[in-house]
């Protein structure tokens, strides 16, 4: 699938559910999500149709998201679907705490790549951001993944101000201990969380050149630094060093909604398409072709869905 500009969409995020067992406080309210809309989340079999289509029209990479994925009743059911319709990549990005208990789930249906989100390596602050979240569940889930011997384990925190930017040799320490990739990522803006992320931003380039970093490499949207000692570090900056133009990556969420962009308040309802194939294909072709060229994150309103709401 080409968009207007010639990028190859080749990777669709598919979110299975928007309800969590955390509440982070930069993702969502303290109230998490309205339940009552939830007669409208797709099913197990609406969400397969649709990873299907993808497939026929040459995605090669699906992650599942969410909301936390690994609370999404029939996730197994889901995940085995997911690896006979053969995509190239099966991903999941977890806040972790589940994995005891499904990662042999994961490794069985075929998911590759884990990406387990930690914000902090202290009890406390994790606590406070994640509004009631155990540290101690996430480690373990890492350690889980771990051993569970997937190809790759990835741990993503949210860069933030007078949070986490004091700790990323820490991070850095506990990747390389770990033998996991750490990245962080720019803080987004979203309408859900903005009083709490308002002034949190702040721009790898400036925790680079505080710690004298060096650029020694990129995978993809991540550049990957060293510290003066060798221990190395990522940043994925969509603001401060957007990657749009090679953006390859749709998103659909829980409710049966296509996004181009995830700063993009524009959403395509692929629900009244469901019943028929060649027409959910049609559409999605439809929609693609209307991908912008770049994201004005920051500059134009706020995303008014949560990120729980799309999927990360
Ligand atoms: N619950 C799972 C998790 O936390 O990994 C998957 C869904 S979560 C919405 C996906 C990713 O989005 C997480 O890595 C999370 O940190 C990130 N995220 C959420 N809100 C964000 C924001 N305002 N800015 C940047 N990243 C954000
Ligand atoms: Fe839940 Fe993930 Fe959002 Fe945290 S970032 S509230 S774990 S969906």
């Amino acid at each position: 699938m080409l968009d207007s500009y010639g990028r190859k969409i080749e990777y669709l995020r598919l979110s299975i559910t928007d309800l969590c067992n955390l509440r982070c406080k930069y993702c969502m309210g303290e109230d998490g999500v309205c339940k009552k809309d939830h007669r409208h989340i797709l099913t197990i079999e609406e969400l397969t149709l649709i990873a299907q289509v993808f497939h026929q029209k040459g995605v090669k990479k699906l992650r599942v998201t969410g909301g936390e994925p690994l609370v999404r009743k029939g996730f197994d059911i889901l995940a085995r679907n997911l690896e006979e319709i053969g995509f190239d990549t099966l991903a999941i990005t977890t806040n972790g705490v589940l994995l005891p208990k499904y990662a042999d789930t994961l490794r069985e249906s075929g998911f590759s790549r884990v990406n387990v989100s930690l914000d902090s390596l202290d009890k406390d602050v994790y606590r406070d951001v994640t509004r009631g979240g155990n540290l101690e569940d996430a480690l373990r889930g890492i350690d889980t993944a771990l051993k569970a011997g997937f190809d790759k384990v990835k741990v993503n925190a949210v860069l933030m101000k007078g949070v986490n930017d004091d700790s990323i040799y820490d991070f850095a320490l506990f990747g390389a201990e770990k033998g996991v990739d750490v990245r962080f990522i720019e803080l987004m803006p979203f309408e859900a969380s903005y009083s709490y992320a308002k002034d949190k931003f702040i721009s790898c380039d400036i925790l680079t050149s505080k710690h004298n970093l060096t650029l020694v490499g990129t995978d993809g949207n991540c550049r990957t630094y060293a510290f003066p000692d060798g221990l190395k570090i990522g940043f994925i900056a969509p603001k401060s060093h957007k990657f749009c133009s090679q953006c390859n990556r749709v998103r659909v969420t829980a409710d049966g909604k296509m996004l181009n962009c995830l700063h993009e308040n524009k959403e395509y309802d692929l629900t009244n398409y469901l019943c028929d194939e060649d027409a959910l294909s049609r559409r999605i072709d439809e929609v693609v072709k209307e991908k912008p060229l770049c994201h004005a994150m920051y500059e134009t309103d706020a995303q008014t869905r949560p990120m729980g709401n799309i999927g990360g």
